[in-house]
């Protein structure tokens, strides 16, 4: 569960302690030289296969080459100790097994495995069978009595060596296999004849000369040397690094070597393989779980090619072995506290053990066997709180897909944008989203576009699930539905989406308007068809439990980002102590207001635009007083206005497209003379640079009425709601302030409106004037500026935006790259940059209450969401971080592990000092 932290200290860096570097660790005989706290040197495989042994379980003997290797490897200079401790070490497990390495009449076998500290299923190599060649492969037959097994195993290696390390297309190899097994005539691979499997060998190895214009190599030595740089490679493959980007794995770790004496799980009917865990990882149900396939090798199980068996059928066909593999996994789980996954194979009714480790589980199951393991007593309440990633709550949020039982077909993978699934028919436009909901043609929908404008929100609004075509996790579909709770696949680029057509074309089918897909958010996947999904659990037993056990440890307050009293009443429900940012303008895109709101901005006059503002103050203190409703005396932050005014109006090159049209066809239209005006205002209003326009503070200081307006609604409401016995607690917010005097201007706005409408209403409410700091300009002169400012609460998307001077909306085009070299670690708008952005929320938090001691401070934005974020401003003292509704359990849980943490570990004694 620490995947996330990662050990500077044991990264990267050279052993330089006196003691000379061991490189080579050796395990077997019941006793092992490592044990399985050493998962930095011996990766989390080699730690495992040291501990088990240890315990005297038995697991098939073999020696570990450590992690320092693979470092020197990728440095390019490996110590030749590391060869030389290798030889010594295979001349030990020669010697204890009474074999040697694909020699003589009885050949020792070995797998050479990957196995990194942090365990990566799946991401780099694994080889089986090594040490066979044309000589033992005719010893092993004879020994075994079994050809079939043996030229089955030879032809395995091949396959496995030249797909790892010697770089032959997979495919190929399988092309091969797939022709031979056509003709003849058979279903199961190993239903294949001894001379079949001979014939399949000779075409792998013509294929490996063809490919590489080399024979493949007969010497047993020289493929353990080939293969065990390969593994050293496989580090660094693509598949590797992406997966240690998105668990922020350091790259420096490298992986261990694990080389290992084989055990057959394809020695025949009594003989198989099998994987499993000590409970249900889907659901957490205390169950013994698992799958194995007889007569089998290795990963046949996973593959698919064979249906497995459930584990409950071992119990029948195998009881003793089955009792075996229960009491040792039992004790695995006890002596590991925590749910184990582990691999195992019989060889002619034995049992070997070869792997355990903590297993990973949905956030469902992660939630379920804490609590159970907190009432077995193997773990504390505390370490309950550990054994949760805050991302994981999420899957109590959102619905599921059913896939057991199912037969899926998955069209295409995309970015796992908004988690959660969606099954509905779809359609290829906002109009037609919202037309088919509001007529009921269709019962759930999903919107299926290129990439989504903020034109489509009526449509995604009305969707279930929103696929895009192109767009990454920061795209505009992916934003927007993490904020709405719905499930989103974006950038799925094997869908063709014609909008024109309205057609969605992927391998080879087409999809029209109303048939039916079902989307997996929290994997990507797009699937044919109409599943059947489980619904969001919010109020699930074990969840309450485990969260009445996290939040009376955090010291962070947690609020909510929500704008209509729907959200509020959502994020409640959710835990929100206050709604850290409610951003009015969104009450203002409701097709009821949005043309008032022109009106406004296309007024040319302060009398006009005061009329305009008139109609939409009822309206504005309505939503208000739900807001307050819903709240009750939880604190509510609200933002006046602050987005460029041309996002409320008509895009211009549309315009200039309908008056042009206009002109050709109904040159008389009453309606030209409506959009001449209109055009000539938007392009009055145009802005090189919105971003860095009109917009924030910088509206209410141009057209102070707007203030006015926004002021005297949030006064009203909330007078309102006093004097029927509410409680409301305001938190006025002015956005995009650079300087005291901005403060200053659009407080006394605030502040005289206040009086003027408890005076005309002979009632008053509390409330505090403060401000979004989301300039560096106003983090540098945060102390001037709480001068003024009652409040804080960062804006740590637009500080994010200005610190870096990337736009969020850009940053599409280059982060790519950034993330491939190494620039950017992750992107900086969805993770905090602790060092730049978050230096200037901690010097402008301490300057602020250099100034005013008990200034409140909070951020809002993505980062409120995100469990790094929230670490770090647990970390720094802030007062609390705002989120969307559908972040609030991960939040409080980050919150808590961070207090947690800082009792164990004592308080950062950098966070302090700036
Ligand atoms: P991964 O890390 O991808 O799980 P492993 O190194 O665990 O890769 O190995 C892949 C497969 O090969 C697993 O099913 C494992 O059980 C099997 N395997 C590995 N070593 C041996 C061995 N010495 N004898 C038999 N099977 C093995
Ligand atoms: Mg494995
Ligand atoms: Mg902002």
């Amino acid at each position: 569960m620490t995947q996330g932290v990662v050990d500077q200290a044991s990264a990267g860096k050279a052993d330089t302690t006196s003691t000379p570097t061991k490189y080579v660790y050796s395990f077997g005989g019941g006793k092992a030289d490592g044990n399985g706290r050493m998962k930095d040197v011996l990766g989390g495989k080699g730690a495992g296969l040291a501990e088990m042994t240890n315990a005297g379980l038995p697991v098939p003997p073999g020696f570990t080459i450590q992690t320092e290797s693979c470092r020197e490897y990728m440095r390019g200079s490996v110590s030749p100790k590391v060869d030389a401790e290798m030889h010594a070490a295979l001349d030990r497990l020669e010697k204890l097994q009474g074999q040697k390495l694909g020699t003589g009449e009885n050949p020792l076998l070995v797998s050479v495995r990957s196995g990194a500290k942090f365990s990566m299923p799946g991401m780099m190599d694994t080889i089986l069978n090594l040490g066979l060649n044309d000589k033992a492969v005719e010893a092993l037959a004879k020994l075994s009595n079994n050809p079939r097994f043996a030229y089955d195993s030879y032809r395995r290696l091949i396959q496995m060596f030249g797909d790892v390390v010697l770089d032959v297309p997979k495919k190929k190899f399988e092309h091969i296999f797939d022709t031979i097994k056509e003709r003849e005539g058979v279903k199961f691979d190993y239903e294949l004849q001894p001379d079949a499997l001979k014939e399949i060998i000779v075409e792998y190895k013509k294929l490996v000369r063809k490919e590489t214009g080399k024979d493949f190599p007969q010497g047993p030595l020289d493929q353990l040397v080939q293969a065990r740089d390969a593994v050293f490679r496989s580090w660094q493959n693509d598949r590797a690094k992406t997966y240690r980007r998105i668990n922020h794995i350091d790259d420096w770790l490298g992986t261990a070597v694990n080389v290992q004496a084989m055990v057959f799980g394809n020695l025949g009917e009594n003989s198989g393989t099998g994987v499993g865990f000590t409970r249900n990882p889907a659901t957490g149900e205390h169950v013994f779980f698992g799958e194995y396939l007889m007569n089998a090798q290795g990963e046949d199980v996973v593959s698919g090619v064979r249906t497995p068996l459930s584990i409950s059928e071992l119990e029948r066909a195998m009881p003793k072995v089955y009792d075996h593999l229960r009491a040792i996994t039992w004790k695995m789980e006890k002596h590991y506290r925590d749910m184990q996954d582990f691999e195992f194979t019989i060889q002619d009714g034995k049992l070997y053990m070869l792997q355990t480790r903590n297993g990973k589980r949905t956030g469902l199951a992660a939630v379920r066997i804490a609590i159970d393991m907190v009432r077995e007593g193997l773990i504390t309440q505390e370490e309950a709180i550990f054994r949760v990633e805050p991302n994981q709550l999420y899957d109590f949020l959102v619905p599921r897909l059913i896939e057991k039982g199912e037969k899926i077909e998955v069209l295409a993978t995309g970015l796992p944008a908004s988690p959660g699934a969606a099954v509905g028919q779809i359609v290829f436009t906002a109009e037609d989203a919202v037309k088919f909901h509001a007529n009921g043609a269709y019962r759930t929908i999903i919107l299926v576009r290129g990439e989504t404008t903020p034109e489509d929100i009526a449509g995604m609004e009305v969707a279930t699930g929103i696929l895009t075509s192109r767009g990454g996790m920061t795209s505009h579909a992916a934003v927007v539905t993490r904020g709405m709770g719905k499930c989103c696949v974006a950038g799925a680029g094997d869908c063709t989406v014609d909008e024109h057509a309205k057609e969605l074309r992927v391998k080879g089918h087409t999809f029209k308007q109303g048939d039916w897909i079902s989307l997996d958010g929290t994997t990507g996947r797009v699937i044919a068809g109409q599943l059947k999904t489980l619904p969001a659990q919010p109020d699930d037993p074990d969840l309450v439990k485990f969260m009445s056990w996290v939040d009376p440890v955090r010291k962070l307050r947690i609020r909510a980002n929500a704008d209509v009293p729907r959200d509020a009443k959502q994020a409640r429900l959710f835990g929100a102590e206050g709604i850290g940012l409610c951003r009015t303008e969104h009450m203002f895109f409701a097709e009821d207001r949005i043309g008032h709101m022109r009106t406004m901005i296309l007024s040319e006059n302060e009398k006009d635009r005061r009329e305009a503002l008139k109609k939409l103050l009822p309206m504005q203190r309505a939503d208000f007083l739900g807001l307050f409703k819903a709240m009750e005396s939880l604190p509510v932050t609200i933002r006046l206005l602050d987005p460029p005014l041309h996002e409320f109006l008509p895009q211009r090159e549309d315009l200039l497209v309908e008056i042009s049209h206009l002109e050709d066809t109904k040159p008389r239209s009453p309606k030209l003379k409506e959009l001449r005006p209109l055009l000539a205002r938007v392009q009055e209003l145009h802005e090189t640079n919105p971003m860095l326009g009109l917009r924030g503070c910088r509206l209410g200081i141009a057209f102070p009425e707007i203030t006015e307006m926004q002021s005297r609604a949030i006064f009203e409401a909330a007078v309102a709601v006093k004097s029927k016995g509410g409680d409301p607690h305001l938190e006025i917010m002015v956005p995009l302030i650079g300087s005291i005097e901005e403060m200053r201007n659009q407080a006394a706005i605030v502040r005289r409106v206040a009086a003027d409408v408890f005076k005309e209403k002979g009632e008053t409410v509390d409330f505090m004037v403060g401000t979004m700091i989301e300039l560096p300009r106003a983090a540098l002169t945060a102390d001037q500026i709480a001068e003024e400012a009652e409040f804080f609460s960062f804006g740590t998307n637009d500080l994010t935006q200005t610190t870096f001077g990337i736009s969020r909306d850009d940053i599409n085009h280059f982060l790519p790259s950034y993330i491939k070299q190494g620039i950017f670690k992750q992107d900086p708008f969805a993770t905090l940059d602790q060092a730049g952005v978050g230096l200037l929320v901690k010097m402008a938090t301490a300057k602020g209450r250099n100034t005013r001691p008990n200034l409140k401070v909070g951020i809002c934005g993505e980062h409120g969401g995100d469990p790094e974020s929230v670490k770090f401003c647990h970390k720094i003292g802030l007062n609390y971080v705002s989120c969307s509704p559908f972040r609030l359990l991960t939040a409080r849980l980050a919150a808590a592990q961070a207090a947690l943490q800082e009792i164990q570990t004592g308080p950062d004694i950098h966070s302090g000092t700036c």
